[in-house]
């Protein structure tokens, strides 16, 4: 008797940063011609890249101070592939894509001038992200982002999906209060119906965002998107749509705006139990979530929904997880890789290891492509 391979151990959620990373000239996607209109392929926006976050972030990961930005982006991407390359616990790795904002007419805005500007604080491109994907293949895998309102020419954001789709891409990323995707715009429904036909999961962010600009808090809510998934499904064509973080707010006890996890969680655990509606556990060993983790974990029925990510180069915190992980505390806090470090924590705080492989059960078919485009048997 023959059975199937157990699912791949994925971590379904992994940021990639750069300063400002010029196009690379060849193996672009068609929607993303070098140098028209931009001639990078990552950027962060001077307000993000100033951040203490950012700083704090260049410290913990020990990059020399005062380099000019292209080496210091070189140092970046050598150090956090470091953490995604080496960690053991895991099979893959997402690396996700990270779209501009867009306007509600459909023109990209570029780097965010200020506090209250509207514009983008990360971007990453689909050829970048793919081509860290080709150059790992067998530990990375390709996250897209496209943003539905995206118009080149005839083309719309739905032939972008097809493209990427054909192209090893396993999954797709919104974060809606940031780059402004109002679940119920028609443009966003036609992309969704075209997830479902291409059979390619959406990852998406709702619940608050403290990171990057949230310029559209209305669209923090997942309310929009259940009503648009609710008509999807009762049409046929529901895609597989993973929400980030269980859609939970950071600040612990005194969290705020605690509706859309409350609202996800009803809509996991009832309307949409046996629909493909997912949430991932990403960013929930963090000193700011980590109740959150512990609490998702007891309610009935929402384990079975559960997906690992780490957002990783987003860091968690073992000591908030000390009681549980006893003996095992300082070798975990050692671990080289931030990405094993997010996994062993987990799992002593009782993830089991259905959720640590559900990413690699929903991703099956996209990572079976991938692997054939890849020439890996
Ligand atoms: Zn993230």
């Amino acid at each position: 008797m023959t059975s199937d391979p157990a699912p791949l151990r994925v971590d379904i959620h992994c940021h990639m940063g750069q300063i400002a990373k010029p196009c690379q000239e060849h193996d672009r996607f068609s929607f993303e011609p070098a140098g028209k209109p931009l001639s990078l392929d990552a950027y962060l926006s001077p307000r993000m890249n100033n951040s203490i976050g950012m700083r704090a972030a260049k410290w913990f990961f020990g990059l020399p101070r005062g380099l000019p930005p292209r080496e210091t982006d070189a140092a970046m991407e050598t150090t956090l592939l470091r953490h995604i390359l080496n960690a053991r616990l895991l099979d893959r790795a997402v690396v996700l894509a990270f779209d501009q904002y867009h306007t509600t007419d459909g023109q990209a805005v570029g780097a965010r001038p200020n506090r209250s500007a509207i514009g983008t604080d990360l971007y990453l491109s689909n050829t970048y992200a793919r081509s860290l994907w080709q150059r790992y293949p067998r530990r990375i895998l390709f996250g897209a982002s496209i943003h539905p309102y995206r118009r080149l020419g005839t083309m719309t954001a739905a032939d972008m999906l097809a493209e990427v789709a054909a192209a090893g891409a396993v999954l797709v990323k919104w974060l809606p209060q940031t780059q402004n995707i109002d679940a119920q715009d028609p443009r966003t429904v036609a992309f969704l119906r075209q997830a479902a036909k291409l059979e390619i999961p959406l990852l998406v962010h709702f619940g608050p965002e403290y990171t990057l600009g949230h310029h559209h808090k209305q669209f923090a809510d997942p309310a929009g998107m259940l009503q648009t998934l609710r008509q999807l499904r009762d049409d046929g064509d529901m895609p597989t749509v993973i929400i980030a973080h269980v859609a939970t707010p950071s600040m612990w006890p005194i969290a705020l705006a605690t509706r859309p996890h409350r609202i996800l969680i009803e809509a996991l655990a009832g309307e949409f139990a046996s629909a493909p509606l997912y949430a991932d556990i990403a960013a929930l060993a963090m000193f700011s979530k980590a109740r959150w983790l512990k609490r998702t974990l007891r309610i009935p029925g929402v384990r079975a929904k559960l997906v690992h990510g780490s957002d990783f180069p987003i860091p968690s915190t073992p000591l908030f997880f000390r009681s549980a992980l006893g003996k095992e505390y300082h070798r975990v806090r050692q671990m080289p890789s931030w990405l094993d470090r997010d996994v062993a924590i987990k799992s002593a705080a009782g993830v089991g290891e259905d959720v640590f492989r559900r990413g690699g059960e929903l991703l099956a078919s996209r990572i079976k492509a991938a692997d054939a485009l890849a020439s890996i048997v």
